[in-house]
């Protein structure tokens, strides 16, 4: 497991990726007292959204991504349909269609999608929806980071699309699966097996003796 990146699944089947690290947990839906007035999300600029497709993915983004000086959009096209090649290989498996990638300029303006309900916090760094077959996520600081993200989301695409394809209990299948194995599989095929930032983690629970036991990194979110 690594520390850095705490992820959320809700019930419903959404994945949310904390930055950088791996974990663990089921979450509950999104409690009623989000909704409550005052408690709303603050969506304070309307985007108007382009669509790029490309061969295996429907790129959404705004003009603030996307502009002659700014390549953004461009390499999450790039990236993303390496990531189609380099994960389809390895899963043996191939999407029937193309599947929605919703890119934000940053995560301020991530925090403030109307694609997902409940708030979004700090250190979300991408969230990847079962029903809705989609991905959301925001531009990083580094084109490394955000390929990092990239690449821990679209692992999550393609757990949901076999799990969905195949008779073997679907969405709820995946959803009984321990934490740490989905996203310990999204953090090393997006990561590789040893990353400094998940090493930092690591020896920092190890050092404050806080390291979780393995109950915790199968279900706990914290
Ligand atoms: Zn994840």
């Amino acid at each position: 497991m690594t520390a850095a990146v705490e992820n959320n699944r809700n019930r419903g089947g959404r994945i949310l990726c904390w930055a950088g690290a791996v974990a663990l947990l089921l979450t509950l839906p999104v409690p009623a007292s989000a909704q409550y007035f005052g408690r709303n999300k603050v969506q304070y600029e309307n985007r108007e959204f382009k669509v790029l497709t490309t061969r295996n993915w429907d790129i959404y983004f705004y003009p603030e991504v996307y502009s002659e000086e700014n390549s953004a959009i461009e390499d999450i096209a790039r990236l993303s349909e390496r990531w189609y090649e380099r994960l389809s290989r390895f899963f043996q498996h191939d999407f029937a269609i193309t599947k929605p990638l919703i890119i934000y300029a940053d995560h301020p303006d991530f925090q403030q999608t109307n694609t997902l309900s409940g708030a979004i916090g700090q250190g979300t760094g991408g969230v990847t929806e079962s029903l809705k077959d989609r991905v959301i996520m925001p531009l990083t600081v580094s084109y490394q980071e955000t390929n990092n993200v990239l690449g821990h989301e679209l692992v999550h695409a393609f757990q949901y699309d076999i799990t969905k394809s195949r008779s073997y209990g679907g969405i709820m299948r995946l959803a009984g699966l321990p934490l740490w194995v989905v996203e310990g599989m999204a953090e090393y095929l997006s990561l590789g097996r040893e990353h400094p930032h998940t090493a930092m983690w690591n020896r920092d629970h190890l050092y404050r003796d806080e390291k979780p036991t393995h109950a915790e990194r199968t279900r706990n979110p914290k």
